[in-house]
């Protein structure tokens, strides 16, 4: 496993980060169950905390210009789309900064037994494994609920986004947590097993693929490991044939091809109603083909690069095979240089097709034309994945009863899917298991309590 930023725009390598050893990950270990044990992670000393999440976030506000080109550096998205990052993580500071005491707030239950009380206690060290699409948000999600409630955190995160993984120790280190709260991993998959089999380690959370969050969950389960799985998705994009078709195609395509389609919740399936298919297919094929691809430093950049060389070649070959299996190109699939990938709409893609089940991560969008809203429901939920369902359509409550028929954690009515920190993230089936964010992602890393007083 080697940690290095390649540069996704210009293919330069721009630094090597070296593995931690073992002996290395045993201090960290060492130090991160000492702080557990120590009154830092005490529910009456959670100011303390808070006030870092406080700092944490001003830190992050003063040098957004320089976290921002970090960002784009190391993952390829537009510094545009990096800035947004970094203020959503100012965000999600200060909301857990203002809210986790209410969150955290002992809890009395009426019963026969006695005066009962609910407390919320850390569990001791999260071990979180996470993605580089959004590569200090991702950490920021995870981490800020956890050290609120008193945890401390370990983070391997993934190995093309260094840069941004030992940012992110050094901005916790800033805000004041102390030696051992968060600890960013230079590790193996194979280290990432011991760690998960240490008993200091009590909460297992991974951001990722189908693939890695099975392996993870599997390691976790084996240890019986309270887990958090983010998974894939390949959620539909619900055209009925009332929608506001141009507000829809907006959404359709910017919900595509934000951060060059690399999203978790992209709006990977149209499923679309045939009164309206045309219209918006024409509206959808003239937007993507005028997409500019170029460096995403420069603001007239509208189509960031992918990640990496892989992932070029791997989204190249899944079309590929869609290609052979019959789908049919409305526009896109050609050639582009360096990690770039044309913005491409596909169609006729039957359920033999390896593309009907498959999440495409970048700029490749599936075309699905259906007659009535059962139609839609039955292409939604037959799906492996359940993350974000959007539904367009002028008739608030018939999506609102279709919302409530597709198996997904999200559904999002006449707007594009987005997360904030107030709201409940995670989904349903393939794409994992547990929330993140608002006061349901503090609560999962927690040790509820009860306190029973006899007469
Ligand atoms: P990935 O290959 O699964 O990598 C994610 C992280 O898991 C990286 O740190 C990676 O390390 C690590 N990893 C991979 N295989 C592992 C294993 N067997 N054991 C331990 N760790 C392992 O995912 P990706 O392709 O980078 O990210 C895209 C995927 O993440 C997509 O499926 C996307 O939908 C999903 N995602 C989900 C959410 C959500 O909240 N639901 C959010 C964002 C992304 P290395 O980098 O070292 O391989």
């Amino acid at each position: 496993m080697t940690y290095q930023t390649i540069n996704p725009y210009t293919g330069k390598t721009v630094k090597t980060f070296p593995n931690h050893t073992d002996q290395e990950v045993e201090q960290f270990l060492t130090a991160g169950y000492a702080l557990y044990q120590s009154d830092w992670a005490r529910p009456e000393n959670m100011g303390a905390r808070l006030d870092c999440l406080n700092r944490l976030a001003e830190i992050m506000e003063t040098r957004k210009d320089e976290i921002a080109r970090i960002i784009t550096v190391d993952m390829g998205k537009r510094l545009a789309e990096s800035y947004s990052e970094v203020t959503s993580c100012v965000d999600i500071s200060r909301y857990y900064a203002e809210h986790a005491a209410e969150f955290l707030q002992p809890k009395p239950y009426p019963n026969p037994l006695g005066q009962a009380q609910l407390g919320y206690y850390p569990i001791g060290i999260v071990m979180a494994v996470e993605p580089w699409n959004f590569p200090l948000y991702q950490l920021v999600r995870v981490a800020v609920p956890a050290i609120a409630a008193g945890n401390s955190v370990m983070i391997k995160h993934a190995s093309n986004v260094p840069q941004c993984a030992q940012l992110m120790e050094d901005l916790f280190k800033e805000a004041g947590i102390p030696e051992g709260g968060y600890r960013n991993l230079f590790v193996s998959f194979e280290q990432i097993g011991k760690i998960i089999a240490d008993d200091r380690v009590q909460g297992v959370a991974l951001t990722g693929s189908e693939g890695a969050g099975s392996s993870v969950a599997e390691q976790a389960g084996a240890k019986l490991k309270k887990a958090t799985m983010e998974l894939g998705g390949n959620d539909v994009f619900v055209v009925l044939d009332d929608a506001d078709i141009h507000k829809a195609a907006q959404a359709a395509v910017s919900g595509r091809l934000a951060n060059a389609g690399q999203v978790c919740t992209a709006s990977k399936r149209y499923v679309v109603q045939k009164k309206v298919a045309e219209e918006f297919t024409r509206l959808v094929t003239e937007a993507f083909k005028q997409q500019v691809m170029g460096d995403p430093l420069d603001e007239a950049t509208t189509l960031a690069p992918l990640s990496s060389a892989g992932a070029k070649k791997h989204l190249q070959e899944q079309l590929d095979k869609a290609i052979a299996a019959g789908a049919k190109v409305l526009c896109g699939n050609q050639p582009a240089e360096g990690n770039f990938f044309t913005p491409t709409l596909i169609t006729q893609i039957g359920r033999n097709n390896p593309a009907y089940f498959e999440e495409f991560f970048g700029p490749v969008a599936q075309l699905y034309v259906v007659d009535n809203d059962d139609e839609v429901v039955k292409l939604a939920n037959d799906s492996h994945y359940g993350l974000a369902g959007i539904i367009f359509s002028a008739d608030v409550a018939r999506a609102k009863s279709l919302a409530a028929r597709i198996e997904t954690g999200m559904v999002f009515i006449n707007r594009s899917s987005d997360s904030v920190a107030p709201l409940p993230f995670g989904g349903v089936k393939r794409s994992g298991f547990g929330r993140e964010l608002s006061d349901l992602g503090i609560k999962e890393f927690v040790n509820q309590k009860l306190v029973v007083v006899g007469d």
